[in-house]
């Protein structure tokens, strides 16, 4: 049973029913998806939860759709990794990793696309489409291939190939566009208006699509032991997640599962060759300027972000900041988070890990404070952003001479 009300229209508050619409008739404001969070209490519990699947839908109660049969490969519930090595380096105290890298297809992407397209399916939708950078692709064609749906995926088509095989594999419809993202959210916002029967999991169904990502609030207080962070650094593409993430924050206290989450900080990574948000951040405006993206962080790179504007409200009322990193910072910080954790994050995992160590510099994100740096997606999908910077300590012949001569020369760590 769900505990949804409506959509309701983040701009002047009408709402509407619980159907495939994102935008308001009547002010053409986005739709958000609204609960009865009096009921949602009543339900829910921390027991209750702890006895659920081990995925995001533990926390049904607080999705738009149905956990009776959802169409899942898995996604959520994916380690908070204490990161000591990697706060000394940054001078930091207690310090979080939320591996978001754990996920089936690899990305956070995994959360979203498993609610889209539960909703979607329950609205009877049969075909399943999306505009994405890469990492919706994947799941996108993973999620509907797992319920039998017929999918489109629209992709810009110099993404990197590991992605396009990666979803490709899957068997549905991949469609590569001679443009950037910006191009393709375009072209596919004209396909929505003429397949009706399509659920365009970032345009018709994206109220639900983006619930999937308060998810990742919900975890990491469950993991804390049902307390909140201090602070915590998301990295910002249209910039939903990061306002989800605010959204799930809050709602632990109005269903009473934890207090103090209207008081977490948040901050907003971005890479600098697509930071519109940083840069309104910056220049204290209210208005995100569209750009041209030019960056490795491809997963990141749109340049006309949905949600920006809500971003920076989030960002600026929570007391963050944002930041944007180059590209050879994204790569130092992939490196940096490897050398430290174990963990081989994406780009995007790169562009936060930098966007980290530059607000801990700044003295933003501070030693007293307990922080959540939400690492979005797997390294073994961007390998080619490494490029020549890692590679073989020394190549030698296989002899014990060899081996000592490089040792002696000092090349070993
Ligand atoms: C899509 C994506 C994001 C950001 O998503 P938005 O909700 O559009 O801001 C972050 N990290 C990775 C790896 C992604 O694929
Ligand atoms: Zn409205």
């Amino acid at each position: 049973m769900s505990f949804v009300e409506g959509l309701r229209c983040r701009e002047c508050g009408r709402v509407y029913p619980a159907a495939a619409s994102h935008v308001c008739d009547f002010c053409f404001g986005p739709l958000e998806v609204a609960y009865d969070y009096e009921a949602v209490a009543a339900s829910i519990s921390r027991e209750k939860i702890a006895a659920g699947p081990a995925t995001i839908w533990r926390y049904a109660d607080l999705l738009p759709a149905s956990a009776e049969s959802p169409v899942e490969l898995g996604a959520g519930f994916t380690p908070l990794v204490r990161a000591d090595r990697l706060a000394a380096e940054l001078g930091l105290g207690e310090l979080y990793v939320k591996n978001d890298t754990r996920n089936p297809t690899g990305s956070f992407k995994d959360r979203v696309v498993s609610v889209a397209l539960t909703k979607a399916r329950e609205l009877g939708f049969k075909i399943a489409a999306c505009a994405s950078t890469g990492n919706l692709a994947n799941s996108v064609a993973a999620h509907a291939a797992r319920a039998g749906m017929q999918s489109y995926v629209f992709v810009p088509k110099d993404l990197e190939r590991v992605k396009i095989q990666t979803t490709a594999v899957f068997g549905g419809n991949l469609i590569a566009v001679d443009g950037n993202y910006d191009d393709v959210n375009r072209l596919c916002a004209e396909l929505a208006s003429e397949h009706t029967d399509w659920a365009f999991v970032n345009v018709n169904v994206r109220p639900y699509y983006s619930e999937g990502s308060k998810t990742l609030a919900f975890e990491v207080a469950e993991q804390l032991g049902w307390t909140v962070p201090d602070h915590v650094v998301v990295p910002i593409a249209s910039g939903s997640q990061l306002t989800k993430i605010h959204k799930g924050f809050h709602e632990l206290g109005l269903v009473g599962l934890a207090q103090g989450g209207d008081g977490v900080r948040i901050s907003g990574a971005q890479a600098a060759g697509c930071s519109p948000v940083a840069t309104a951040f910056a220049e204290g405006s209210d208005v995100v300027r569209p750009v041209r993206p030019d960056t490795i962080a491809k997963s990141l790179a749109i340049g006309n972000p949905a949600d920006g504007y809500y971003a920076l409200g989030v960002v600026r009322s929570s007391g963050g900041a944002i930041a944007s990193v180059t590209d050879d910072e994204i790569v130092e910080g992939m490196r940096l988070l490897a050398r430290t954790e174990g963990i081989f994050a994406e780009t995007a995992g790169g562009v936060t890990i930098a966007t980290l160590a530059k607000l801990a510099a700044a003295g933003v994100v501070r030693h007293d404070e307990r922080v959540v740096a939400y690492v979005t997606g797997t390294g073994l999908k961007t390998v080619e952003a490494l490029g020549d910077t890692v590679g073989p300590s020394a190549v030698i012949e296989p002899t014990l001479e060899a081996f000592a001569a490089i040792q002696q020369e000092g090349l070993m760590r």
